[in-house]
């Protein structure tokens, strides 16, 4: 789960990590009135679950309660790379004289999390990465052993950071960073830029920050910072009756039990000309309130011209997901045309079934490429 800005700068805050004094705001009135409790210049920020936001024009600075009503007005609404500013952090204006980058995320290949510093920040990490890697100082910690202070002096002299006040305060930071990634469980926690400001104070300006999914049973507060606005209606819905579902953008609708076999249904569909609408996992079992849920979920998309089923039984027993997938039918009037395919334990069966008391509009196919070309010639 991605966090807003604020959130994150919120998590750095409980940790002890410097960030500017801000408000929330989500009307130009609302920024108004944050600029005149925070007094003197403020920064009028886009909150989307997307970076690059300056370049986009989603940051600007503002010299006081007008303009900061007048930035709000202009931010508020824009586009940016598909995501809508709903959101405004106001944030106490910082003189910035130096822009540094500061990371710990997991590095799956070492099994370890890796922090990256370098004083090359304010800019696309990617950038640094490729044009001057040596500037970019990577460090893994075990995570049995955990955090060792000469970690954080390593990467500093690594990335060549002379002023001693910087080195203490940037190795306190880097300390309290990677508190932060194991406390919250978290995946990513990104600092771009951490600035030192031109009287010397070193302090986050920006946060990304992702926490483990799976982790969040654990965090009570971290969970209810999801904002159900940030994804599509499909998406939200799909999540409130426990349906893995992500919205697609073409017209073939899918649904498949196991997320390895949706993952090759949509490459089949890809393979056979077509475009998947979605990707859905209908799980381990198929019964029919599953079937029904994701069905529901899947019709709602506008885009979607016909339905495929990719259905492999493994344990589960194919003719019971026939009989989901009737009893689901008959509880729902459903217009597109449908695609089966159910391959394995009692497949034969389900054929049967299918052959015997589907609606017109279900159409059985014996292979997974077949059943594909068969979806994708329903929804030209
Ligand atoms: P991003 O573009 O989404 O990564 O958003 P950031 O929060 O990193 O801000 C982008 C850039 O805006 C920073 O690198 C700064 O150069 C500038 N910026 C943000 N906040 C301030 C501020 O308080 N003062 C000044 N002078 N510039 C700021
Ligand atoms: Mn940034």
């Amino acid at each position: 789960m991605d966090l807003y800005e604020y959130q994150g700068k919120e998590l750095f805050g409980r940790v002890g990590i410097p960030v500017s004094d801000g408000r929330l705001a989500t009307s130009p009135e609302e920024a108004r009135r944050a600029a005149e409790e925070l007094g003197g210049q403020v920064v009028v920020k886009a909150q989307v679950l997307t970076g690059g936001r300056g370049k986009a024009g989603g940051i600007k600075l503002a010299d006081g309660p007008d303009e900061a009503e007048e930035r709000a007005a202009e931010i508020l609404g824009l586009d940016i790379r598909g995501h809508l500013v709903r959101k405004l952090w106001i944030e106490a204006a910082s003189e910035i004289a130096k822009e540094y980058y500061l990371s710990v995320t997991f590095d799956r290949g070492a099994k370890r999390p890796l922090f990256m510093f370098t004083t090359q920040g304010g800019v696309d990490i990617e950038e640094v990465a490729a044009s001057s890697p040596d500037a970019l100082v990577r460090l893994h910690v075990d995570p049995f052993e955990g955090f060792q202070p000469w970690q954080a002096r390593r990467l500093i002299y690594g990335a060549g950071v002379e002023p001693a006040e910087e080195q203490t305060q940037i190795a306190a930071i880097v300390e309290k960073l990677y508190r932060a990634f194991v406390e919250f469980d978290a995946m990513l926690c990104e600092i771009n830029p951490l600035i030192v400001t031109t009287d010397g104070q070193v302090r986050a300006l920006d946060s990304k920050f992702t926490v483990d999914d799976n982790a969040l049973f654990r965090h009570a507060d971290i969970a209810q910072m999801r904002d159900p606005d940030a994804y599509p209606p499909e998406e939200r819905a799909a999540r409130e009756k426990g349906v893995t579902y992500v919205k697609l953008d073409g017209s073939v609708g899918i649904l498949a039990n196991g997320a390895g076999l949706a993952m090759s249904t949509l490459d089949v569909v890809a393979l056979a000309g077509g475009r998947a609408a979605n990707f859905c996992d209908l799980g381990g079992g198929g019964d029919a309130q599953g079937v029904v849920d994701a069905l529901e979920i899947i019709t709602g998309d506008a885009q979607v011209r016909s339905i495929l089923f990719n259905v492999f039984g493994g344990i589960t027993r194919t003719d019971e997901v026939a009989r989901g997938i009737l009893q689901a039918l008959s509880q729902m009037t459903i217009a597109h045309p449908i695609v089966v395919r159910l391959d394995g334990t009692n497949a034969e069966e389900a054929h049967v079934l299918l052959s015997e008391a589907a609606p017109a509009n279900v159409h059985v196919e014996k292979t997974m490429l077949d059943a594909a070309r068969r979806a994708v010639e329903l929804a030209a």
